[in-house]
Formats: structure tokens, sequence, C-alpha cells
């Protein structure tokens, strides 16, 4: 490591300078920032991964840390890496700005984007909304999409970004599967697990593992091993743009998982070998493991800060990305969410943000100054993922036999109510609330009623799985499924139990079985039901907490946990009913004739039933009433 001091780095190098490569007709020029290094040359390749270089020139420094190659010609194709001399030592890695790569990101690639659009991406745009809270998210992994057979995907596509772009794709019991069974869900949002280069897993033989991608390798240029063909570094990108803009071409917005929280190495990162120990935190002279990965990015940091600013707007200016999810948040700074806000939104005003508000470990930065849930209020238009709803829900997530208020644990109603109305100690909007009871990590919620609500019966669980999911959304904030968990998926091991983190599990673990949504299609139809209705009452998705409590009533609690919730505006009145017990409930009506909406099994629109006065609610499960107020005028 050299030794420095990182406020003198900052003052006296920090720029605001354009970096990577820029493409001319006449010429191509590479810049990259290393203000301490002695030397920096650039190599260019004909191969993203064999050979000795075809040549090397030496970079020229100009000022505030830049060093710069001017090439005659358009460089268009040619593969390229930089060696830093540093004490005299020398080091290759790749541009930590590369927007192509080769085989497995081991060498960046010069490449003129604006060529690789599909036929038709001009009309392609950003899905907008009014509010955050108009989303309904699906969270997914490329991978997993259409990898098991009963995808209905032709083998060759499954598995891979163009799964996205197949239309009639069928379950074998001939239901919509894929992309036909996300826009007959209703979802606005397709949010990606890692689709930015990871490591770990092998590009030239991808079948032989598997990974989630939460190992950051290069930051600006997708996954090889979901496109199909990984050597061919114009490939991943055409075909990533064709994912976006099939799912746009369908309404739906991309949402892409980002982890500028570490990379998957520190020793030998990009990073690491442009400037050593700038990029990341340390404490006592060790990497600081925020993370739990094994380092932590110092985001605070203007070179790193700009660094993680210039890597998400490029996303959403080249493939025109919808949202952002950030990883372990909490590791990053404040003032660097804030910046990554004002400019995502002067690219594209509808951006959707939202991070888990936690780290995965101790980190090297103030408290005050961690994007963490504690500091919510203080992130500008950001939300967090509302784990303490997801518990109330289902019961602790870390403790399997831990049961929640669908599943028997009827003290929790209070909580249940919080989350209904979108009101969460630490959030100052239900805007800032992700409300979910499933995502890619721990168990599934069936996974998780199968342990925890052993004495039930199927029959009993799947109710519980229905209330869990109709509370998330009929909740006010911004709900957020992990695809297929609407036809209970489920991710079971060969001993009888249930995997927690299938982080790097096999696809039999981890792909989603489309012959479940056969086997379950009346739950899914359910849970379409359920957003079409969200879709429908702008009561469900308020924007603000004054107007919660303005448009909203609670009845007095109960002894057995049930909870009677009005909503109201100028025109309807919806009336929530949610029986947790596992017998029928009656509940006094407030006065006038309501119309049933939604039951346990069934939604409409149109009247289900009429009732007044009072109302069985079956066991387990929720009931939406609906009645229209006629505001006099004159
Ligand atoms: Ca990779």
């Amino acid at each position: 490591m050299i030794h420095y001091s990182l406020e003198d780095i900052d003052s006296s190098y920090a720029c605001d300078e354009e970096l990577g490569v820029s493409l001319y007709s006449d010429r191509t020029v590479f810049r990259v920032w290393a203000p301490l290094a002695e030397a920096v040359e650039v190599n260019l390749y004909e191969s993203g991964d064999e050979g000795c270089p075809l040549f090397v020139k030496p970079m020229t420094k100009v000022g505030r840390g830049v060093w710069q190659l001017e090439l005659d010609g358009n460089a268009d194709g040619i593969f390229y890496t930089y060696t830093y001399s540093y004490n005299g030592e020398r080091t290759e890695g790749v541009d930590p700005y590369a927007r192509a790569a080769g085989i497995n990101g081991k060498r960046g690639c010069v490449l003129e984007l604006s060529r690789l659009n599909p036929h038709g991406w001009e009309e392609s745009d950003f899905v907008s909304l009014s509010r955050p809270t108009d989303a309904v998210i699906a969270e997914t992994h490329v991978r997993d999409f259409s990898k098991h057979p009963s995808s209905g995907i032709d083998s060759a596509d499954r598995g891979l970004f163009r799964a996205f772009t197949v239309t009639g794709s069928l379950t074998p019991g001939g239901l919509p599967s894929c992309l036909g069974h996300i826009r007959r869900m209703g979802y606005t949002h397709v949010h990606l697990l890692p689709i930015a280069d990871y490591g770990r897993l092998d590009e030239t033989c991808p079948e032989a593992s598997y990974n989630w991608g939460y190992d950051p390798e290069n930051y600006n240029l997708p996954e090889g091993s979901y496109s199909s063909d990984p050597y061919d570094p114009r490939t991943r990108i055409l075909e990533l743009k064709e994912l976006v803009m099939s799912l746009h071409k369908s309404g739906i917005g991309v949402i892409m998982d980002v982890v500028y929280n570490h990379t998957f190495k520190l020793d030998g990162s990009a990073l690491s070998k442009a400037f050593p120990g700038y990029y990341y935190r340390y404490k006592d002279g060790k990497p600081s493991n925020g993370s739990g990965c094994g380092n932590e990015i110092a985001s605070e940091r203007a070179m790193v800060r700009k660094y993680i600013v210039d890597s998400l707007c490029f996303w959403a200016r080249e493939y025109k990305i919808d949202g952002f999810r950030f990883d372990l948040m909490a590791v990053l700074d404040i003032d660097t969410m804030n910046e990554v806000s004002r400019r995502l939104r002067e690219i594209n005003p509808g951006v959707l943000l939202y991070g888990e508000g936690w780290t995965g470990g101790a980190i090297a930065l103030d408290g005050k100054s961690s994007a963490s849930k504690a500091n919510a209020g203080r992130l500008d238009g950001i939300a967090f993922f509302n784990d303490g709803y997801r518990d109330a829900l289902k019961g602790e997530t870390f403790v399997d036999a831990a049961v929640g208020y669908v599943s028997g644990n009827h003290i929790l109603r209070d909580r249940i109510v919080d989350g209904l109305l979108g009101r969460e100690k630490w959030a100052d909007s239900p805007s800032r609330l992700v409300n979910y009871c499933e995502a890619h990590d721990n168990l599934t919620l069936w996974d998780k009623l199968a342990v925890s609500a052993v004495s039930y019966h199927e029959r009993g669980r799947k109710k519980m799985a229905r209330l869990a999911m109709a509370l998330v959304l009929l909740a006010q904030g911004i709900p957020l499924l992990q695809l297929g968990q609407e036809f209970l998926r489920s991710k079971p091991l060969e001993d009888g139990g249930f995997e927690h983190n299938s982080y790097a599990s096999p696809d039999s673990v981890n792909s989603l079985k489309w012959d479940m949504l056969d086997e379950n299609s009346e739950d899914a139809q359910y849970i379409a039901g359920l957003i079409g209705y969200r879709k429908r009452h702008r009561l469900l998705r308020l924007g603000s907490s004054e107007e919660v409590q303005t448009h909203s009533y609670v009845a007095d609690p109960s002894a057995e946990g049930t909870i009677m919730l009005r909503l109201f505006d100028d025109s309807e009145e919806l009336l929530v009913l949610v029986n947790p017990i596992s017998r029928a409930k009656f509940f006094m009506l407030p006065d006038g004739e309501w119309e049933v909406n939604i039951t346990d099994c069934c939604v409409s629109e149109s009247p289900l039933a009429v009732c007044c006065e009072g109302m069985f609610v079956p066991p387990i499960s929720v009931m939406v009433l609906k009645r229209y107020r006629w505001k006099r005028s004159g």
C-alpha cells in the first residue's frame, strides 16, 4: 500500500473530468484517474483474453491526476487494459470505466455504444409513475427467470437476457409464463438481481456454477453469462438493451440491483490497481468489512462518489434503466446517495430508488453519515426495505420457528396496522417504504410457513400466504414481491429442509418452477386481482403521511387481533377487514350499504355481494368492502 493523506488527495486531485474512453471519427482518447501513479500505459489487444498486446503506449499526465492517451483513428472493437506503476512495480488492470469487455471481464473493449442500439430503441422510454407508491415491483434473477424447462423458453435462450424478449411462452399447463406472466400479473417494474459484470462465475462455462451476482467485477458493463455470446463484447450490451426495450414495450420498468458497497476482491480489483487504497475504507490498517464480503467501498471520497454517480448515470442514460436498488445501502454515505438521487432525477425525474437500510457488519464510517434506515429522513427520494413489517407479517426472518401475524402471533396486530398505514418510526412517508414479505434472501414465504406454521395443513398455510401478500399489496408504500411467490415458490433441499441462502446453490434450487404456476394458478390469479385492485384505487397508494392521516381511520383493537381499517376520499370509502384467526369472525359494519370487492378467494370491482350491518370474514383472510361517497355540489 502506498502512503498518503486522503484529505490531500481530494483537495489536490479531485476533478470532474470525463473518464474512460471517448471515441471520435478520427481519434480515440483514453483517460484514467491515477494521481499518484508514476506512469500509466495503455495496452491494446486484438482479443479479449488471449495473446500479447498489439502495442503499448504511455499515457501523459494532463492535470488533476488524470492520465491521457490520444490515438489517431477510431479504435472501435479493440481490447485494452492499463498498466500502472507504483513504487516501481507494474500492475495491469481493467479500466474502472470500461463500458465493454471480453470474456470474464479481463480486458476492456473500445466500443461505440450508440451503434449497439436495437431497432426501435429511440422509441423506448422510461416508465413514468405519478408517485413511487404507484409501483408494484417483481424481483427476479435473470437466470432463474427462464432456466427451468417448464419456462416454455427455447433451450438456447434459457437463463439469458434474451428470454425476457419472448412473448407467448407457456407453462406445461398452457398458462403464460415469463414475460406473459409478468404482464398478466400487472407488475409495473421488474427488479433484476445484479446484471453488471460479476466475478466468481466463469463465463466460459456458466453451467458449471451459479451465482446471484453480488460480487462486482466491472461496474459499467453487463454480466457475460447472461449473453448468448460472452466472448463478443457487443452481444451482452445489445441483448440487455433488447431486454429493456421488451419490458418497456409492455409498459414495464427495469430496476437494477446495484452493489456499490464492495467489490468481489479488494486486492486485484480494477479500482485497487488504479489507485491502491483509495477506493476502500480501512480500520487499523486493515480493510474494513461492513459489507460482510471482505471489504467496503469508501463512497464518501470525492472520486469514489464521482465514480458511483457516473456509473449510475451511465446505466440510466445508455440502457434506460428505470430504477436502482442499492445493496447494503447503509455502507454508503448520505451525501453520495443524495448526489445520486439529484443526478439521476436530471435524467429521469421519475427514477425509482430504494435500498437496504443496513450493513453487513461494522462500517468504518460515522453512523451519522451512513445511508441507513435510522437516517432515512435525510435521504432525498430514496426508499428503504421495510424489514419490520416483513417480520411482523410472517415471523422473524432469522428464527425458523418464529410465527408472524398471519401464522398465529396476533399480538403483532398493532405492527400490522402501522404497516397498512405506512407508519414506521424511521419513515416520514409511505414513499419511503418498500413493503415485502419475501425476497431472494432467506426462506421463501411458503417455506417459512412450512417451518413455522407446522401444525397447519397446506390449506391453512395457503390462506396465510395469501393473507401475507394481501397485506403487502393493501399497505401504504411500495409493494415488492419476489417473482414466483404468487405461485408459492419454494427452495427445497434434498434433506427435506429448505434453502435459506441460495446465492450459489444450483439451478435446481434457484430456478423458477413454472409448473408450480399450473399447480397454484388460483393463488397467482388472486394476487393479480389484488395488484389490479391496488392500481385502480388511489386510496391504497397515498403519497404522504399527511394524506394517510386525512384519509384513514382505524377502529379500536379487538382481543383477537382483528383489524378494521377505513380509507376514504370524496368519491369512495374502502373498508379493509382482517381476520387472522382460524375461524370466521363477525365484523359490525359502519352504517350504510357495502359492496364486497375482495374476499379470501376473489377480487372484483363489481360487487361480489352487497351487505349492511355486519359481515363474516372467513378464517385467516382479508376482505375489502367499498361504498361510494357522493360529494354534494352547490
Ligand atoms: Ca462476469
